[in-house]
């Protein structure tokens, strides 16, 4: 989706235009970026992507914190057929390592729906993350497995598993890059990388480890346990468990993303004339609000 503000093309997470606005620095957004040399993003963002581009500003635009993961912002703009706020991934709450997405009114309001299905409510980041400590706590004898991707969630449950459960959990190299610009960002993650000296050490004892979810399943932990000769269980935290099943030991509705109810509470406190869902799934919402107002409030847009 392209905006057009004071007299340039803004890409919304789309590198084609003027000038790009990326969100955040999730793959998924990151498409036609690589050789932008000015992106409207935050520092955090560019780094995280690992793009040379520089962070700019554009008049008539302000950037607000979208709480999804390090840097994420949403776009906030005064068009020429009115203002317009564009969410990126955003989640209303404050998590462990990130603030809640900051409202701000707009005529048109261009939304994530990742979670636009009424089944998925999550419970408050507070009870889930005490939630996962009881787990590791309970199990501290046995190796754990935590499936996460590696930008957002993996820093998440890092800092879970330090600040709840007194755990340096063993990291992939793979999640390194990101793992230190979180700290370069001032936020700090103990934790141990495969194959270093620290992780054997680890490793001697129960230990608790994060990989992708793709590996973190229960066949990977039944050959964990039989190269260590001790119990292993894999734990997903996605919104996603809430839906399907994913042949792990136990899921933990963990997100960094709004679910159905607060994707509504959103709606409501931006107050908009209309509302553009992308990102998902977003007929369920649509017809919600429509219901609700009684006229055509409500659209699904192409995602940017
Ligand atoms: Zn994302």
């Amino acid at each position: 989706m392209i905006l057009p503000v004071a007299g340039k093309t803004i890409g919304l997470d789309k590198g084609k235009c003027d000038v790009p606005f990326l969100s955040h620095a999730h793959g998924d957004h990151t498409g036609g970026m690589k050789r932008k040399e000015e992106i409207i993003a935050t520092e955090a963002t560019i780094e995280l992507a690992r793009l040379n581009a520089t962070s700019v500003t554009h008049p008539g635009t302000q950037m607000l914190n979208a709480g999804h993961i390090l840097g994420s912002t949403q776009l906030w703009a005064e068009t020429d057929g009115g203002t317009v706020l564009y969410t990126g991934d955003f989640r209303t709450e404050d998590g462990i390592c990130t603030k809640g997405a900051t409202p701000k009114q707009a005529d048109r309001l261009i939304i994530e729906c990742t979670y636009g299905d009424p089944s998925f409510s999550f419970p408050p980041l507070e009870e889930t993350y005490s939630e996962i400590s009881r787990w590791v706590k309970q199990n501290q004898n046995s190796i754990l497995l935590f499936g996460a991707y590696n930008l957002g969630k993996t820093q998440e449950i890092i800092k879970v598993l330090n600040d709840y459960c007194g755990v340096t959990p063993v990291v992939t190299p793979e999640s390194e890059h990101f793992n230190s610009v979180y700290e370069k960002h001032g936020v700090k993650l103990d934790r141990v990388v495969v194959g270093t000296d620290e992780a054997e050490e680890v490793m001697r004892g129960s230990f608790v480890a994060i990989n992708t979810p793709r590996i973190a399943r229960r066949s990977f932990a039944s050959r964990l346990s039989q190269a260590f000769n001790r119990p292993a269980y894999c734990a997903g935290i996605s919104g996603w468990v809430q839906k399907y099943r994913m042949n792990i030991d136990i899921g933990f509705p963990l997100s960094d993303h709004s679910d159905f109810g607060d994707i509504l509470k959103y709606v409501d406190l931006i107050n908009p004339k209309e509302v553009v869902f992308v990102h998902g799934d977003g007929s369920h919402l649509m017809r919600a609000l429509n219901k609700r107002k009684g006229t055509l409030f409500a659209s699904l847009g192409k995602s940017p």
